[in-house]
């Protein structure tokens, strides 16, 4: 399989905002470490997700190799930096939400900002070909807002991360400074498209919005703010993850403020923030059993 021309928005790349200008059909990289077709780390139901999106078949997650963040606390750091699994085109796509969407619930696309051309082919040709599963977009949230105006209409259910508020943390934590303005733009442009999310009486989230927050290590002043934000701005039945997976592990340097878990403290704190500024549709993860090896599962806040 080659690189292929044909999408050219892979020449002279300016998907995202690192806007970098790698021509990706020609087999050049960029930032996200991707050439012009994409790689799918894994793929298969998935049951880690909070329980509207895995319900009780999972959810039909696709990994993308590749990443335009690359956070330096990255859980999936294998697959986020560099080009690694099964190399598809538009119709191995299609293929593969096909197949997933036979037995999940969801089609969720973990990641794939860096593939958008692609994406929007693929989301198109499945629906062409019966497809009737939600599609999913899990995201950092670092897109450009064109890129959320593309996704009207193809996307159901939008699963960003707003990660933090300050412009030191998206600069020393992702190499991002503007990482909030781009965020909270397309987190507004997603609530507007597909509003609040919408669970049947399955309990199996059918479109809407879901916001990650994860929690990170000395830093619980930022996730405050992005509470408040998530408050004034989604309002106060916003769907929320208040995560408590932060996994140092991965941090490189060892004597970085942000080598060390959330300690139970901190991820009480902003629990209890949330249920200070009235937020009530909250999702929160069992702290004590966070690790590498383990994703705690997902809980609803009942205080
Ligand atoms: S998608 Fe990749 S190549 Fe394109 S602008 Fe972003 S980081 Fe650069």
């Amino acid at each position: 399989m080659g690189y292929g021309p044909e999408i050219k928005e892979y020449s002279d790349c300016r998907i995202c905002p690192r806007e970098c200008g790698a021509d990706r059909n020609a087999g050049s990289y960029g930032y996200c470490m991707s050439s012009a077709l994409p790689r799918i780390a894994q793929y298969g139901a998935h049951r880690w997700e909070e329980p509207p999106i895995s319900g009780t078949k999972g959810s039909g997650t696709v990994f993308f190799s590749g990443c335009n963040l690359k956070c330096i606390y990255c859980q999936n750091m294998e697959i986020s930096r560099m080009e690694t699994g099964l190399q598809v085109d538009v119709d191995g796509l299609i293929s593969i939400f096909l197949e997933l969407g036979r037995n999940c619930h969801n089609i969720n696309l973990v990641t794939s900002a860096h593939f958008l051309p692609t994406v929007i082919r693929a989301i198109s040709g499945a629906k062409e070909k019966g497809l009737s599963v939600p599609i999913v977009y899990n995201t950092s949230s670092y897109e450009k807002l064109s890129a959320i105006k593309a996704l009207k209409g193809l996307v159901d259910i939008y699963l960003p991360d707003i990660k933090y508020r300050s412009s030191r943390l998206g600069r020393v934590l992702s190499n991002a400074p503007d990482y909030f303005d781009v965020a909270s733009a397309a987190v507004v442009e997603m609530l507007d498209q597909v509003g609040h999310l919408a669970i049947d009486s399955e309990g199996i989230a059918r479109k809407g919005l879901l916001i990650r927050h994860l929690v990170i290590p000395g830093e619980t002043e930022d996730s405050f703010r992005v509470l408040e934000w998530i408050r004034d701005n989604v309002g106060k039945y916003a769907h929320l993850s208040i995560m408590s997976q932060y996994t140092p592990e991965y941090v490189r340097e060892k004597e970085s403020p942000y080598a060390r878990r959330v300690s139970p403290q901190e991820y009480e704190a902003v629990l209890d923030k949330a249920v200070d500024l009235g937020l009530c549709n909250v999702f929160t993860q069992d702290i004590s059993s966070s690790s590498t090896a383990y994703v705690p599962e997902f809980d609803q806040l009942r205080r």
